[in-house]
């Protein structure tokens, strides 16, 4: 088979020009960054439980009527995803105070939000993805207000879902980020979930122990991120439950 053609190379993954038109190979690494990659490591195993995660959620989403860029998963690490224009802004949705909304204002880690906060970071690595209000996403043309009207109420609904599916299996979900992007259908355009779900983007938390179950688990060097991912993928499923085995044994 011919060399596929790198169009980008990410901290967790690598994206190939797809098969066909308008369509791109998203590869799953192994590494892991934090703190704006001052932290670095490979962690077997990971692309392949973030590829498996990414695929379940996103198909639930696309299922339950909330457009992503998932098209289907390819092999243990790569899925075939719609090329769409990403929107440069990393949009974070919170239920409980955690991270970086506990240090600015001070709220203990853990508390319950009085309602589910939406904020918006300008995606730039150099900067540090600095946050940013609406006000400079429609002053610097990012996004316009059509735009943030449907990135607010996609945001919205992939809390409903992803906080219910994790009650469902015991996990309460903290907080998340996604990204947005802009596929065209002719002269239309729309916005979908584009970029992952995974534990790498989420705050996971264990219903009764308050384990984390996220890249926390990395960032803070609680233990084994597989082990963490691994038991994420059993509880909803996507792995088998049983042998408590930490290398994850894939079900096709
Ligand atoms: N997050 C992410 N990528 C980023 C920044 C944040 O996936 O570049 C996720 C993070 O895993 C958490 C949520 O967004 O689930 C909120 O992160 P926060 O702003 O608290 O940042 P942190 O404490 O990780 O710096």
């Amino acid at each position: 088979m011919a060399r596929r053609k790198k169009i980008y190379e990410g901290k967790a993954k690598i994206l190939y020009e797809g098969p066909e038109p308008g369509t791109i190979v998203q590869y799953f690494k192994d590494d892991a960054t934090a703190f704006n990659a001052e932290k670095k490591a490979t962690i077997e195993g990971k692309g392949v439980l973030n590829n498996r995660l990414s695929e379940f959620f996103m198909t639930g989403l696309n299922n339950i009527g909330v457009p992503t860029h998932f098209l289907k998963r390819l092999n243990m690490r790569e899925q075939l995803v719609r090329s769409c224009e990403i929107i440069p802004l990393e949009i974070i949705v919170r239920n409980f105070a955690a991270g970086s909304l506990s240090k600015r204002l001070g709220i203990e880690e853990g508390t319950a939000l009085p309602r589910p906060i939406v904020e918006y970071c300008y995606k730039d690595d150099k900067l540090g993805d600095p946050l940013v209000t609406e006000e400079h996403i429609a002053a610097f043309g990012w996004a316009t207000q059509q735009d943030m009207d449907d990135i607010l109420s996609l945001a919205l609904r992939v809390n409903d879902y992803m906080s219910g599916l994790m009650y469902g299996v015991g996990i309460k979900l903290i907080d998340f980020k996604i990204e947005i992007g802009r596929v065209y259908d002719g002269d239309f355009q729309r916005l979908v979930v584009a970029d992952e779900i995974s534990p790498d983007s989420c705050r996971l938390w264990d219903l009764e122990t308050g384990q984390k179950l996220d890249k926390d688990v990395f960032r803070r060097d609680l233990g084994s991120l597989t082990d963490a991912y691994t038991e994420v993928a059993k509880r909803l499923g996507v792995l088998p439950k049983s042998g408590g085995h930490s290398k994850p044994t894939l079900i096709n």
